[in-house]
């Protein structure tokens, strides 16, 4: 199976038809089926390993302030308790915790609902721990290489570059920042090359870097696709575009 990065955006999307959201579509009939997916969410992002273990996650409306359709989307995917203990025996000896109170938090429903709009592939999620540093959450991600030939989809959901205190709300297609640019060039440079450690190491990048990912949580998703990149795989980049100036949509294909 490929491996794949969604730069999620604005939940808005999850309710939109637009260039974004088409691709999201059809990266969905051109991908291989698969069994079930495992997703990274920047929005699962707590100070512990856990993975979901339901049969029937509940669709979170893990945000505040958008109108009222967005807060009644429902994405019923199964769970996959069996995956899920799947993942927790790879990742040992880090001691992944079974959780049957999360759910589908919008990072991945709101891409899921375009990619596979009947929520009949079983979604399993992989929370990102907060208190550990980029290197830990690229080695433990490693440890999933083997899900890539069980059919299962490992998806990461955030966004390459993500400033809110930017972002241009309510403001149409204003021009992206110098350093978003630079930022996302770099890094897609990086992925294709398959030279991960600057990407590991990004907060030594200086000021693009500060400036594109000013706290983790929507970076490291990134990592968990970019560690299960094997030799010779393509790597693409399906979506591309900057929304409100500050925020990469960015789609990355591997494989
Ligand atoms: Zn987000």
């Amino acid at each position: 199976m490929p491996v794949v990065f969604f730069g999620h955006g604005n939940p808005m999307n999850a309710l939109e038809r637009n260039a974004y959201t088409e691709t999201w579509a059809r990266m969905g009939r051109e991908l291989p089926r698969p069994r079930a997916i495992l997703a990274v969410s920047a929005h699962w992002y707590l100070p512990a390993t856990l993975v979901t273990a339901m049969d029937r996650p509940r669709t979170i409306h893990d945000f505040g302030g958008f109108p009222r359709p967005l807060y009644e989307v429902q994405y019923p995917a199964p769970g996959d308790p069996e995956l899920a203990a799947r993942v927790q025996s790879l990742l040992a000896p880090v001691d992944a915790g079974l959780d049957t109170r999360w759910g589908l938090d919008h990072g991945t429903w709101s891409v899921l609902v375009h990619v596979y709009p009947d929520a009949d592939i079983p979604v399993v999620q992989l929370s990102i721990d907060e208190t550990q540093p980029p290197r830990f959450h690229y080695d433990l991600a490693k440890r999933l290489a083997p899900l890539r030939d069980e059919e299962v989809l490992v998806i990461g959901s955030g966004n390459l570059v993500h400033n809110l205190h930017t972002y241009a709300w309510g403001r149409h297609h204003p021009e992206p920042f110098d350093w978003a640019v630079r930022f996302e060039t770099l890094a897609r440079e990086l992925l294709l090359r398959g030279h991960h450690d600057p990407l590991i190491d990004y907060e030594e990048l200086g000021r693009d870097a500060q400036l594109a990912a000013p706290t983790p949580d929507h970076y490291l998703p990134l990592l968990y696709v970019a560690a299960l990149q094997r030799e010779g795989d393509a790597v693409t980049f399906p979506v591309e575009g900057v929304d409100g100036g500050s925020v990469s949509m960015l789609s990355v294909r591997i494989g």
